[in-house]
């Protein structure tokens, strides 16, 4: 007899397996869904190993097969528990994320009567009514009777009458929220002859409409959906059920496939001649996929480097061919599908018909359906967000991360807290896929493991130019405490009003960029540019309205709003802040001749919006767009000459280490929107602090320079990577008892630190966190800096209320 260690699917399960003997007549595998008994349930698993004895002396069966195809390959059972040890998540949500849509459900349990008439005369009057309940239905499920009874005397009852053998349990699934699209199909099973005579002897009878379906029916060549021949005869299902009785029809039951792609009408496309850049980056990477799939070499991770508009997308499509060719498969993950329907349009044309999408604003029958599709490999390549790293993809050659750096990669508002980069870099490792990250401004980190060796760096240093010259855009640095001295106190500067007068003037198109990550929340001087940040930890203070405070929230530090500035004693310190509306009033006041679009999260609610939107501005619907962080994302509008940062500051004073490397990985981003066409173009960005180095670098276009800047902060600093973080929130709604419970983790993990003697591991905090109020509830943080922290955490018990996130994107 075997033995299998099976992930359940219970919260008490936690990052444990659990030990089941295998009967008999089932053959299980690595990877397959079971049923598994489990206290008195009877609950969803995944066989994550076989062994010849059980890990524990005693064990129950294993119920039965979910699914006869395993669900996950032993990679990926080897992904799971890694995600679960490093991110400290229960085994099973790791699991659960390359599970098939739809697949947790509920049990719901039912009760039945063991005897028609047993001896009632022991039972309360209570009991009875219960029982009797029970009886008069044959079978009710107990959600019926906790309806009826109130839910925990339902409760008790039912325990009370199983112990008196006078009912019991049984279990069953909820139905299946998504299950493959099942269309019917009609055929005709008489002949010619036959057939004419049964519709006249139909029409006889008054049956005209099933008559005129026959008729219909055998002038068709092949089998017709119901769908059509309802409409084509006007009739119902019962019509087509009738003839099927008579048996003079077939009624087929065939699976459809719900194609999120169908809605695209896409011509396939041609490689491109690389240039002599491209070209170099590209035999690179060939040789390496070569190597690995006839050799069996591990290979690098490759770090492409190159501005927006150098080619890096060419290469990922050359480079997935040639894992195609090579027998092999790809899994290409950019930051937001919804955003890059451009990008999809251009693998789905090199890869006709062997493209699979995967992201959450599908359907779950989609993505039910293309997750059936990718498992029995027919795509040869899958495109989606950050959960698509875990598409069940086959033969899996290439794992292509399109603008590695983006921080929608960290799954941050659940657990797994997981990094898809981080996760891509370890299934690669464990299949022998070929991984490439690509960015124009590559995460610090990566570039640091680039740098070290640890990855291989390929660059790109220019764009590709097809005809005329386009270099990247002007990039003007204007001081907003300058404007205020001469008098002018709009949004606009003195530059960006002519620059936006020239767009208008010229017929081009411009963008409005506001940076409203954590807005309004910093104090900052007017007059010279000064923030107030806290003494101890060099991070700005946050300031909080309902208090009329700022706070410190590293180390909780708290002080009134000073009334002067401290640096140069004006008196025009005051919150910054503008939202995207009000932003779009005052270009409305201050140019009523141009037409305005707004792209922000209200803007975009909707399934296509994002499309329409940018389809809208594409076709110079709007001389204006003007909006957030999604703006900023790989657009190719060539129209667009002029791009306007309006505050670049509001990003820069963020308590967060990483301030500065958002800052200007967004400027550079946002910067590299304006002269993708053939007239070129100009960045304007507006500051109270033009020498920031962010806003330095990125205006000379200098990735190298910034690198060199914020590296050695962070060495000198201790941050990643010459650290590792994980924040610990503890979330209550009583705010002193949140404080003290921080304090008292705080206290524990101390002493084990102690204990342990380990000496590169401080605590910050605890303080409020930067949102310290959600929803009602308090949240408290403490920030551990250190190497081991999954190894040092994972032996700490942490109580209900506290939330783990290891390697944070943001603090
Ligand atoms: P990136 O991904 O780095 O932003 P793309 O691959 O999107 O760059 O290339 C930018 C533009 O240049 C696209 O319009 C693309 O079709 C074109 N392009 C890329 N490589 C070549 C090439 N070798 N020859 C001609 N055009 C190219
Ligand atoms: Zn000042
Ligand atoms: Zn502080």
């Amino acid at each position: 007899m075997g033995y299998a260690e099976v992930s359940v699917n219970s919260p008490v399960a936690q990052r444990r397996t659990f030990s089941y003997a295998i009967p008999p007549d089932l053959s299980i595998d690595v990877g397959q869904a079971v049923w598994a008994p489990f206290g008195e349930k009877l609950l969803q698993g995944i066989v994550l190993e076989l062994s010849p004895y059980p890990a524990v002396e005693e064990t129950r069966e294993i119920a039965g097969i979910i699914d006869p195809q395993p669900l996950l390959s032993p990679a990926r059972v080897s992904l799971a528990h890694w995600i679960s040890q490093h991110y400290l998540s229960p085994l099973f949500d790791a699991v659960a994320l390359m599970l098939p849509p739809g697949f947790e459900r509920r049990v719901v349990t039912f009760i039945s009567p063991t005897a028609d008439e047993p001896d009632m005369s022991p039972l309360t009057p209570k009991q009875r009514h219960a029982w009797e309940l029970v009886q008069r239905q044959g079978r009710v499920s107990l959600k019926y009777m906790q309806k009826t009874l109130g839910k925990k005397s339902a409760q008790t009852l039912v325990s009370q009458l199983v112990r008196r053998g006078l009912v019991t349990r049984s279990y069953e699934l909820e139905s299946v929220k998504a299950k493959p699209k099942v269309e019917l199909y009609l055929s005709l099973i008489a002949n010619a002859d036959e057939t004419q005579q049964e519709a006249a002897r139909l029409r006889e009878k008054g049956a005209n409409k099933q008559a005129a379906l026959l008729t219909f029916l055998s002038q068709q060549s092949k089998p017709v959906p119901l769908t059509e021949a309802r409409q084509r005869v006007n009739c119902d299902k019962a019509v087509a059920d009738a003839l099927a009785n008579k048996g003079l029809v077939a009624i087929q039951h065939v699976e459809v496939r719900r194609d999120p792609l169908a809605y695209q009408s896409i011509t396939p496309s041609q490689p491109l001649r690389l240039t002599a850049a491209q070209e170099s980056a590209f035999k690179s990477i060939q040789s390496s996929l070569l190597a690995a799939v006839e050799q069996h070499i591990s290979p690098p991770v490759f770090l492409l480097h190159g501005v927006t508009g150098s080619g890096k997308t060419e290469i990922y499509l050359q480079a997935l061919a040639e894992a195609v060719r090579l027998g092999k498969r790809g899994i290409v993950l950019v930051p937001e599908i919804a955003l890059a329907p451009q990008t999809i349009e251009r693998f789905a044309s090199r890869f006709p018909n062997k493209v699979a999408v995967l992201h959450s604003k599908l359907s779950l029958g989609e993505q039910f359906d293309e997750w059936q599709r990718i498992r029995n490999g027919e795509s040869d390549v899958v495109i989606g967000p950050r959960s698509a790293v875990f598409a069940p993809q086959p033969d899996l050659g290439l794992i292509v991360i399109d603008e590695e750096h983006e921080w929608t990669y960290k799954q941050h508002d659940r657990s797994p807290h997981y990094h898809a980069r981080d996760v891509a870099l370890k299934l690669a490792e464990l299949t022998g896929a070929v991984v490439i990250l690509g960015s124009a401004t590559p995460d610090v980190e990566t570039f640091y493991h680039a740098q070290r060796g640890d990855y291989r760096l390929l660059q790109l240093p220019e764009r590709v130019v097809p005809r005329e010259h386009s270099p990247l855009p002007q990039i003007k640095v204007v001081d907003l405490r300058d404007e205020l001295k001469a008098g002018n106190r709009s949004l606009f500067s003195r530059s960006l009003s002519q620059a936006i007068d020239k767009v208008m003037t010229n017929g081009q198109q411009a963008i409005l960029f506001l940076n409203r990550r954590g807005a309004a929340t910093s104090i900052q001087c007017r007059n010279c540019g000064f923030v107030l940040s806290c003494k101890r930890c060099e991070v700005p203070l946050t300031y909080h309205l309902a208090e009329d405070i700022v706070v410190c929230h590293q180390c909780n530090y708290r002080m009134p709003v000073p009334q002067v500035c401290p640096q140069c004693l004006s008196r025009r310190i005051k919150y910054l802040g503008v939202g995207t509306q009000k932003l779009e009033q005052e270009t409305s006041y201050a140019f009523p001749q141009a037409r305005l679009l707004r792209w922000d999260s209200d803007a975009t609610r909707r399934k296509h919006s994002h499309q329409e939107i940018l389809n809208k501005f594409r076709a110079h619907g709007a001389d204006i767009l003007i909006g957030t962080q999604m703006v900023a994302k790989g657009l190719d509008l060539p129209q667009v000459t002029l791009v306007g940062v309006v505050s670049a500051d509001t990003g820069l004073n963020l308590p967060d280490f990483r301030a500065g490397e958002r800052t200007f990985q967004l400027l550079s981003q946002v910067a590299g929107r304006a002269g993708r066409g053939s007239s070129g173009g100009e960045a304007i960005i507006q500051t109270y602090s033009p020498e920031h180095y962010a806003i330095q670098t990125a205006a000379k276009h200098d990735y190298a320079l910034f690198y060199d800047k914020e590296i050695a902060y962070r060495r000198q600093l201790h941050n990643p990577p010459f650290s590792r973080l994980a924040s610990l929130t503890y979330t209550h709604t009583n705010d002193t008892l949140c404080q003290r419970e921080a304090e008292r983790m705080k206290r524990r993990l101390l002493e084990e630190r102690d204990a342990e003697g380990i000496t590169d591991l401080n605590l910050i905090g605890p303080a409020p966190a930067f949102i310290h109020r959600l929803r009602g509830r308090f949240r408290w943080q403490l920030i551990l800096r250190g190497s081991e922290l999954s190894a040092f955490l994972a032996q700490i018990p942490i109580p209900q209320g506290w939330a783990v996130d290891i390697d944070p994107v943001g603090l």
